[in-house]
């Protein structure tokens, strides 16, 4: 008896989700199977026959007592409104895992739906591995994401850059809401499916909020407040999300679609890797901006909900928005404080923090191993770069002046800091291995990766940027 169970989704009115049929994968091929998240998610047996294993994660097989469901969706992409919905993904059902949480299962690649438009829903083995190695990635470093339970190969060839063997993804979400779930079923619903679906996502998200006649409002805080503590997460790491369209944007405050997304290595924040944003919109240094813009289309699609009148309502959403930029400037600022060690985000802490920031963009200087070699008290002085020595020495003597414990400091910075983060280069030599038959640098790759806080032997090859860094580094949407 399989553990998966019905998807709760399911119990929303129809024009929320179409039915899928079953696919028709030629030799669907079991190629990664993530065993820890399965022990999590309780589903170790599920795989005991792989190839029975594979028919089900490539959708050719439906688990029992399942309805396997496209979920409909719109959304703003580079701000424009779309109809969108899942044209190559499908909800399989739920599975409750070992912290007492449901969590869906979903499929990405697994054919054709009722929304894939011109699409043809599948998916290349490189996109759907980059979406496992960086998902695993984001967990280990204690980022909310969904993640990556297998990667099975279908048997077929799929054509985008070039021809390759297609690809599905398990992916495993906390649910897969998404602010462009709310757009669409403001347009195109009608009151009770929009009372439906925030009664639903409060539900499963927030079970805790009290349902008084204002709880959209506080529903609207809810999800400011994930997505704000996510996106300063995301800069604590050098995290480039690379496409946060209104419809990848989540209510559970996961990180969702793995699409374009990189890590920076130099700090500056106009990266950008994404081969469709030349505007820069959703640059490393634009992220919090955009996810409150994207925050306030879900506040539009609350609006009906929030107060009868309309203008009441549109006032009551516009404060409670307004908050939004103290929230990250505070969660931010006292993250940034602890990369360099204080407790506490003062003014004398902001203005070095500050200061580092620019001399690491005016100089070029790596965002990982800069933080890393803060923290060596015996940094070798020669490997040290000439312009951060300054400020060095007013970093040492602010932590002085504070009378702060090193120790306690050094605890702050281990937290914060990564030594390890899954650098483009790496995992452009995994993907093209991958792509190539060979699967070893994928396995070493996520092998490392579980561990990226270590102190140990850091600095080694895995840190060294290529020569010429980044530049011209382009990430594809990844179909
Ligand atoms: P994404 O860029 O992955 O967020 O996808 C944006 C929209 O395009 C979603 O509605 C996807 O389901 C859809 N889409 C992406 N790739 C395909 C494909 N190969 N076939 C059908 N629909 C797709
Ligand atoms: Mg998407």
């Amino acid at each position: 008896m399989t553990k998966v169970q019905n998807a709760s989704y399911l119990s929303l009115p129809k024009l929320f989700y179409k039915t899928k049929g079953k696919s028709q994968f030629p030799s669907p091929k079991m190629i990664f199977w993530n065993e820890d998240l399965a022990q999590f998610l309780q589903l170790e047996e599920e795989n005991q026959d792989k190839d029975l294993s594979a028919q089900y994660l490539c959708g050719n097989l439906v688990y029992e007592n399942t309805e396997s469901i496209a979920l409909a969706y719109a959304g703003h992409q580079f701000g424009h409104f779309t109809m969108l919905g899942d044209g190559r993904a499908v909800l399989l059902g739920e599975v409750e895992a070992k912290d007492k949480i449901s969590y869906d299962l979903q499929l990405k690649g697994s054919g054709r739906t009722a929304f894939s438009r011109n699409g043809d829903g599948r998916a290349t083995l490189t996109a759907m591995l980059r979406e496992y190695l960086i998902s695993e990635s984001m967990f280990y470093l204690k980022i909310p994401t969904t993640r990556s339970l297998a990667v099975v190969e279908t048997g077929e060839f799929v054509t985008r850059e070039m021809t390759q063997p297609g690809a599905v993804l398990t992916r495993v979400a906390k649910s897969h809401l998404r602010v462009g779930t709310f757009e669409y079923v403001y347009q195109f619903g009608n009151e009770e499916d929009l009372s439906a679906l925030l009664a639903y996502a409060t539900e499963r998200h927030f079970p805790y909020l009290e349902k008084t006649d204002r709880y959209a409002l506080q529903f609207l805080r809810e999800v400011m407040n994930l997505q704000s503590s996510l996106i300063v997460d995301w800069m604590r790491v050098g995290f480039i999300h690379g496409v946060m369209n209104t419809d990848n944007m989540s209510i559970s405050g996961e990180t969702i679609d793995y699409g374009p997304c990189a890590f920076m290595n130099v700090y500056d924040p106009s990266t950008v890797f994404s081969s469709i944003d030349s505007q820069g919109r959703y640059a490393f240094g634009n992220q919090a901006s955009i996810a409150h813009w994207n925050l306030a289309c879900l506040a539009n699609a609350l609006l009906p909900l929030i107060h009868k009148e309309e203008k009441k309502s549109i006032e009551l959403a516009q404060s409670t928005l307004d908050e939004f930029a103290k929230i990250f400037m505070d969660k931010y600022w006292s993250m940034m404080a602890k990369k360099i060690g204080f407790p506490k985000a003062d003014e004398d802490v902001l203005q070095l923090a500050k200061s580092l920031l620019n001399i690491m963009q005016t100089y070029k200087l790596d965002y990982t191993n800069t933080f890393i070699n803060l923290e060596r008290s015996d940094f070798d002085q020669n490997k040290i770069d000439p312009n951060l020595k300054t400020w060095i020495e007013d970093w040492r003597l602010v932590l002085n002046q504070k009378n702060l414990d090193w120790n306690q400091s050094l605890a702050l910075m281990e937290e914060m800091n990564p030594s390890f983060i899954p650098r483009n280069h790496l995992v452009e030599e995994a993907l093209e291995s991958a792509r190539m038959g060979e699967g070893e640098k994928i396995m070493s790759l996520l092998q490392r990766q579980k561990f990226p806080y270590e102190r140990k032997d850091i600095l080694l090859l895995e840190n060294e940027i290529p020569k010429g860094g980044d530049a011209g580094y382009v990430t594809f949407c990844g179909t």
